[in-house]
């Protein structure tokens, strides 16, 4: 069996006047992450661990952040091309585990709604998408609340041989 693993990690840094995206749901904040795109870390840190298990670089290589294609974008339609180009090369996703690191907000009541549309995002059944959200402990950026971060391990399963 040709079995692929990943791994991704994002941070970004808390400002104000922006919505909170997270795995392509919009959370309730009085403040939300800063970035070219939309800066939805968890969705990044899940389409670098999918990219890193093809073997394809990084998604500053896909989608560049100096392209104005990409300013604002939604980061759910980024996870959309690498999960077809993936698809592509004949790799199906078996299962991914992420973990978001944020001081505030409470993500507990969120959590159930971002496997959700994680798992729908990726085309697998829910109970291969774990999230966990874990402080920071007061420490460093995440903790003094400036910035939040995400962390994705995924395998990858070879389904079928590669489109001429
Ligand atoms: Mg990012």
């Amino acid at each position: 069996m040709d079995l692929r693993i990943g791994f991704g990690t994002d941070i970004h840094p808390f400002a104000k006047g922006r919505a909170l995206r997270l795995g392509g749901v919009t959370i309730p904040f009085e403040r939300g992450l800063a970035g070219h795109s939309d800066a939805d870390a968890l969705l990044h840190a899940v389409a670098d661990a999918l990219i890193g298990a093809v073997g394809e670089g990084d998604i500053g290589v896909w989608f560049p952040d100096t392209d104005a294609r990409y300013r604002n974008a939604d980061s759910a339609k980024l996870l959309a091309e690498v999960i077809r180009r993936i698809r592509r090369k004949g790799y199906g996703v078996v299962n991914l585990d992420a973990v978001i690191h944020t001081e505030k907000p409470k993500l507990a009541p969120y959590r159930a709604a971002i496997q959700k549309r994680l798992a729908g995002l990726l085309g697998i059944p829910k109970d291969r998408v774990n999230i966990k959200a874990k402080t920071a402990e007061k420490m460093d950026a995440v903790g003094r609340g400036e910035a939040l971060a995400a962390q994705c391990v995924a395998l990858l399963r070879k389904t079928r041989q590669r489109k001429a």
